[in-house]
């Protein structure tokens, strides 16, 4: 097997790493830089720019510099996230025929993975030039928080862009193959981890080269971004209140505002105060004017406080998860550019009560990671073991709109699991599978990632044939399912390729919806498995009584009979307490009948 790449394909910046010789090794670029701007540009001459030179020419072309794509992936163009990029970026976001949020510049429209492909494809020239080789096989990281959806579109990413990608992993967990591979010890790590766009904190042990994911949790809505916004807000109220101009309105003094505030930012993260000076930015009747404002680290941090607080629940929900207390862990590890700045290592050692560890690089961890991820596979590194988790439960809607998981959140990929299943009426030769993910216990609660039938089972009574409905999940977290009919060995099955895919802050709001949606849920099941049980009931007294009761006096076949009769009705109100009653009384009837017929015996 030829060499497998390893990629960090940030929302900012991007990384490209190799295994040479037992040692992971960062690619450099054209320019020498070991890390590369996630930026593509397109000139009216129809030239494609990649990483810093199309960051370079963004003040001067920036509706056709395209930058933090990754938030657009997998994404459809009327969910809140993309309508929030719409509101801030100086490029044309479009709605797609199938729905997706797609990009147009120079009048031409592109999906996110084709913007994607063309980042790719520069960091697999220079890792051909690197090793004088052709590569054609990489891993690709994500974040652990990326649902199916933007899997699946990263992964068709890396095809556009003429790579097999033969793995995905989650950031964090590739920050944590780099930072436990030459280490023996046994602990239990954190990987807190803030990018440009997204937030991810997953809690690992390492055992004896198994690195085995306990907890994941995070906002891929959450980044880098978000904290030059706030600068670009104070900086844009500022100059609306001395000169009267809204800056809002002017794309090309946003973009110089944006590359001031992201430098402003950085410089905050060594020095305590900074200038942030952008010449001759607006004009009016009285002349140019001009941004010259001072930042302090002070009042940085008072602008961007409420995101770093807002880090601290998933980090909470993480540990909840991973049934550990903060002493509990041994080491912190931070990844991402925006874990530089001062404030969010204060904030990590609030919540774990240690600091934080600084011996990684945070720009190039997550690469070196899937690089040796990516030694493990080319059969290059022995006794390592990566057992990542899925994010959210995954299960099944079955009788009466109930949702039966099959598997937990958090459960260890790459996993399998059956259970068995039957049909609810007789003679029923087609079951619906209907695949969902969440946490409710209502299947309408949670997100439907798709649904196929099973057909041609063979009449039967309800309750005799035997379906098995085994999920698959592999190791970058693809889901597919599939059905058999035990007694035909018929099978059905299909990869789950959700319509549209759960975003991140989704599986959040879900996890949360079913928190507070636990009691509501569970009167609802118990409404539901009473009149399960109390319709069974009915269906076998009337057959048992369609069968044996010509034997039983008149009498006490009207009684059953009407008993039935209003048990159903009471089943069809659905009123809880009288579908109980109901079933006492049937049951009653039921019992009169067995008696009877026994003694008729
Ligand atoms: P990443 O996605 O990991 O490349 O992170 C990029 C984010 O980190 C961007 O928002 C950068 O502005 C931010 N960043 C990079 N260097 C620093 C720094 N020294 N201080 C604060 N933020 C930084």
């Amino acid at each position: 097997m030829s060499k497998v790449i390893g990629i960090d394909l940030g929302t900012t910046n991007c990384c490209v790493s190799v295994m040479e010789g037992g040692a992971v090794q960062i690619i450099p670029n054209k320019e020498g830089g070991r890390t590369m701007p996630s930026v593509v540009g397109f000139t009216e001459k129809g030239e494609r720019l990649v990483g810093q030179i199309a960051k370079r020419q963004a003040v001067t072309n920036s509706s056709n510099t395209l930058y933090a794509v990754k938030r657009l992936i997998g994404r459809k163009f009327d969910s809140p996230e993309v309508e929030k990029m719409r509101e801030v970026v100086p490029f044309e976001i479009v709605e797609a025929p199938n729905g997706d949020a797609h990009i147009r510049a120079v009048n031409e429209v592109h999906s996110p993975p084709e913007i994607s492909a063309i980042v790719l494809q520069r960091l697999k020239q220079s890792a051909e030039e690197f090793l004088g080789d052709i590569v054609t096989e990489a891993i690709i990281t994500v974040p652990a928080y990326f649902d199916d959806m933007q899997r699946q579109a990263t992964r068709d990413a890396g095809k556009i862009a003429g790579l097999t990608v033969e793995r995905i992993i989650n950031e964090p967990t590739a920050a944590a193959l780099a930072y436990g591979f030459d280490n023996n010890k046994s602990e239990k790590i954190v990987v807190y981890d803030l990018g440009g766009g997204t937030f991810d904190i997953t809690i690992l042990e390492i055992n004896d080269g198994v690195f085995e994911v306990l907890s994941t949790s995070g906002n891929t809505f959450l980044g880098g971004e978000d904290f030059d916004q706030r600068i670009i807000d104070w900086l844009v109220d500022g100059f609306k209140e001395e000169n009267g101009i809204d800056l809002r309105q002017d794309r090309l003094a946003l973009q110089r505002l944006k590359e001031g505030a992201e430098r402003a930012k950085c410089e905050l993260s060594s020095v305590s105060e900074t200038t942030i000076n952008l010449p001759f930015v607006a004009a009016d009747a009285s002349g140019p004017k001009h941004v010259n404002a001072v930042l302090t680290r002070e009042k940085f941090e008072e602008l961007v406080s409420d995101l770093v607080e807002s880090t601290v629940e998933p980090c909470q929900k993480a540990l909840w998860d991973a049934k550990l207390q903060p002493e509990d862990i041994d080491k912190i590890i931070l990844v991402g550019g925006q874990t530089r700045s001062p404030i969010v290592a204060k904030t990590v050692e609030e919540v774990f009560g240690k600091p934080p560890s600084s011996e990684i690089n945070p720009d190039e961890v997550v690469a070196m990671g899937a690089a040796i991820q990516g030694g493990v596979l080319a059969g290059d590194i022995k006794d390592i073991v990566l057992l990542d988790v899925l994010p959210l439960s995954l299960g099944l809607e079955t009788r009466g709109g109930l949702f039966v998981k099959l598997i937990e959140r958090n459960s260890t990929i790459p996993l399998r699991n059956t259970m068995t299943f039957t049909t609810v009426v007789d003679n029923q030769q087609t079951v619906e599978i209907h695949i969902l993910q969440g946490e409710r216990e209502i299947a309408s609660g949670n997100r439907s990632l798709g649904k196929f039938e099973l057909v041609g089972i063979p009449p039967a009574d309800r309750g005799i044939p035997q379906i098995d409905v085994t999920f698959e999940v592999d190791a970058s977290g693809i889901v597919s399912v599939s059905a058999k009919d035990k007694m035909t060995g018929l099978e059905q099955a299909m990869q789950v390729t959700p319509s549209s895919g759960l975003a991140p802050d989704e599986i959040e709001s879900l996890i949360l919806e079913a928190k507070k949606s636990a009691e509501v849920d569970r009167q609802a099941r118990d409404a539901i498995m009473t009149r399960n049980t109390v319709s069974t009931l009915i269906e076998n007294t009337r057959k048992s009584l369609i069968e044996f009761g010509k034997d039983l006096p008149k009498e006490d076949q009207v009684e059953i009979k009407t008993v039935l009769a209003e048990a159903e009705k009471d089943i069809a109100e659905g009123d809880p307490e009288k579908m109980r009653e109901a079933q006492a009384r049937v049951e009653e009837v039921a019992g009169k009948l067995s008696d009877a017929l026994m003694s008729l015996a």
